[in-house]
């Protein structure tokens, strides 16, 4: 299979999919990852040329790490609209990788690029197959199965859909989290007061990263009431709030059990999953 995950900026994909990424890789699968903007707003200091650069750097490793394509597209932060040119340009992109599955944000969200891309693939998604509209590149024969990352926006919510456990990746996700230093121990730190707080040498910034230790005691009730940004929390989060998905999946016994998971929702617009496809698409 292709798989094809679109996110507005760079570490959007990597946080929401990095898990189900890799183990497509594992298991022979191609996996893409496409960022519509170049990254240059992300950072207080550096210049918009300058955090581009670096970031482009820490995508590349992240490509390394998770044996994937990283595309990058020349977009400005913040600049990104769901308009004519960008839909056209998305759809020959999608068409010319065909993949079977695209994951992309949800068109509500609290940044206006996520809400961009989101709707770009949305309205992208019926031209896939529409021959007539960028003859240039050949429409598919089939609409790709078409699934949404996870967010926490309540209007409407998030239905998690397909859930998998992402226990065996966690080691993958906190080191992908830790590549992109110009983000995680800088500009982040810095949009929540933390500046001060991020540790200089590069063990004990790890350490910091992760947030509060997540044992197998710890219960859901102290996840989701934690306050820590820490990205350990953040990815057990997931699991916390989407038990009962993961117990209906996993059964009784390893689904109560499943500390990091990553959940996703079925997109109306693309292919739709009947059971047995959901056996086939995900295999985890
Ligand atoms: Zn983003």
């Amino acid at each position: 299979m292709k798989i094809l995950m679109i996110g507005a900026h760079q570490d959007d994909n990597e946080f929401r999919c990095g898990a189900i990424a890799h183990k497509y890789v594992k298991l022979g699968h191609e996996v893409k990852f496409l960022s519509m903007c170049n990254g240059n707003g992300g950072h207080h200091k550096m210049t918009p040329e300058e955090t581009s650069k670096r970031r482009y750097g820490e995508s590349k490793a992240v490509e390394k790490l998770l044996g994937i394509t990283y595309d990058v597209w020349d977009i400005d932060d913040c600049t990104l609209m769901a308009d004519l040119e960008t839909r056209f340009k998305l759809v020959r992109y999608i068409r010319e990788f065909a993949p079977d599955i695209v994951i992309a944000h949800r068109p509500n969200d609290y940044h206006a690029d996520h809400r961009a891309s989101g709707q770009l693939v949305q309205d992208a998604s019926y031209l896939l197959i529409v021959p007539h509209t960028c003859p240039e590149v050949p429409a598919m024969k089939e609409m790709p199965v078409i699934l949404y990352n996870e967010d926490s926006f309540k209007n409407p919510a998030f239905s998690g859909d397909i859930v998998i456990d992402a226990d065996d990746e966690i080691d993958t996700k906190l080191t992908i989290a830790d590549l992109n230093v110009s983000q995680v121990y800088e500009w982040l730190p810095y949009t929540h007061g933390e500046e001060d707080q991020v540790p200089e040498n590069p063990k004990e910034r790890f350490e910091w990263l992760k947030g509060m230790n997540i044992t197998s005691e710890t219960t859901d009730e102290e996840i989701m009431a934690s306050k820590s940004k820490g990205y350990a929390v953040r990815f057990a989060k997931t699991a916390a709030r989407f038990r009962k998905e993961l117990i209906e999946k996993y059964g009784e016994e390893r689904g109560s059990k499943i500390r990091y998971a990553e959940a996703f929702e079925v997109c109306e617009y693309g292919t739709q999953l009947t059971e047995e496809m959901k056996k086939e698409y995900f295999p985890f």
